[in-house]
C-alpha cells in the first residue's frame, strides 16, 4: 500500500503534506522529480523536486496575477516572454489579451509540458494550440542571453532558486532580461514566499535594485503555496508603472474583457502595498 501523503520537503523545518488519491505520474524527467495527483481538495496537482508547482483549485490567484498586473499596468503590451511556465496557465492568461500579439515561452523541461497538457488540462486550456503562442524548450537563461527579440512584458514563472531554476534567480539573468525589455517593459518574477523565504526577497531586491529605476514586489494569497502570501518581483525602468490607481486600470480591464476569479482593479492596485515586515527587510 503507498503512502496516501505527499509531503513537500522545500522547508527542513516546516512542511505541507497533500492526500494522494489517484497518482498520475511519479517518474524522473530527464531533470526533475516529477508528479501528478488528485487530491481531494484542490483537484489534480503538480509538484517538481518535492515542491507543489499548481493545482486545478487554485492556479487562477497565481497566474492572473502575474499576467494581468503587468499587462494591464503597461497598457500596451504586444510581445511576452514567459521564462518556465511549463503547466502553460502563464501562457494561458497572457492570450486571454487579444492585444497581444505573441508570447514566447521558453521552458526547460519539455517532458513537464506534455504531461501537463495530457494530466492538467484544465489550466493550458489549449494554449499550446494558439497560433500567437511560441514554446522555446531551452533554458530561459541562455535565452535571453542569446536572443535577439524584445518584448514588452517579461515573466519568470520559474521553480524556487535550485536545481534548474537557480539560474533564474542570478543578476546576470535580470540583467539580460533588461536588455531583452522594450523601453518601459516590465519584468515580473515568482519570487517565493516573503515569510519563510527572506533571504529570497532581499537577494531579488538587491539584485533588481541595481538594474532598474524600480525594483519592487506585489503580493497574492496562493493557498498551496505554504507560509502566506507570495511575493512577486516587479522590476522596470518607469517608477509610475506601479503607482498607477485602481480607477486607472479599470478602463482597461473593461477593454480587455477578463473573466477572472481572483484579479480585480482594486485587487491590482492593492497588491503593491507591502507589510512593515517585507518594508523592513528591502530596506
Ligand atoms: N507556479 C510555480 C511556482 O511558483 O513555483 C512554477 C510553475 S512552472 C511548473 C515552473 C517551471 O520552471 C517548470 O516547468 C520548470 O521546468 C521550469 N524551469 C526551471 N528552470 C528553468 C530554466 N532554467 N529555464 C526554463 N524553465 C525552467
Amino acid at each position: 500500500m503507498t503512502d496516501p501523503w505527499y509531503d513537500e520537503t522545500l522547508y527542513p523545518d516546516v512542511a505541507q503534506r497533500f492526500r494522494m488519491g489517484r497518482v498520475l505520474y511519479r517518474d524522473k524527467t530527464a531533470l526533475q522529480d516529477l508528479v501528478i495527483f488528485e487530491n481531494p481538495v484542490l483537484g489534480r496537482v503538480m509538484a517538481l523536486d518535492g515542491v507543489v508547482q499548481t493545482t486545478e483549485g487554485d492556479e487562477f490567484v497565481y497566474h492572473e496575477m502575474l499576467t494581468h498586473v503587468p499587462i494591464l499596468a503597461h497598457g500596451r503590451v504586444r510581445r511576452v516572454l514567459i521564462v518556465g511556465g511549463g503547466d502553460g496557465g502563464m501562457l494561458r492568461r497572457c492570450l486571454e489579451h487579444r492585444d497581444v500579439e505573441r508570447v514566447t515561452m521558453v521552458e526547460i523541461d519539455r517532458s513537464v509540458v506534455d504531461l501537463s497538457i495530457q494530466h492538467l488540462p484544465s489550466i493550458s486550456a489549449g494554449a499550446f494550440d494558439d497560433p500567437r503562442a511560441d514554446l522555446v524548450i531551452a533554458d530561459g537563461c541562455a535565452f535571453v542571453k542569446d536572443a535577439d527579440q524584445r518584448f514588452d512584458v517579461i515573466i519568470v514563472d520559474s521553480t524556487d532558486p535550485h536545481g534548474p531554476g537557480a539560474v533564474l534567480f542570478t543578476e546576470a539573468f535580470y540583467a539580460d532580461c533588461r536588455a531583452r525589455l522594450t523601453p518601459g517593459g516590465v519584468l515580473v518574477t515568482q519570487n517565493g514566499v516573503p515569510f519563510l523565504q527572506p533571504d529570497e526577497l532581499k537577494t531579488s531586491h538587491r539584485r533588481l535594485g541595481r538594474l532598474f529605476a524600480d525594483a519592487s514586489f506585489f503580493v497574492a494569497p496562493v493557498p498551496s503555496y505554504y507560509g502566506g502570501f507570495m511575493a512577486f518581483g516587479w522590476a522596470t525602468d518607469d517608477p509610475a508603472l506601479r503607482r498607477q490607481t485602481a480607477d486607472a486600470i479599470r478602463p482597461r480591464f473593461a477593454a480587455a474583457g477578463l473573466k477572472t476569479r481572483y484579479y480585480t482593479p482594486d485587487i491590482h492596485a492593492a497588491s503593491f502595498a507591502l507589510p512593515a515586515f517585507m518594508q523592513d527587510a528591502l530596506r
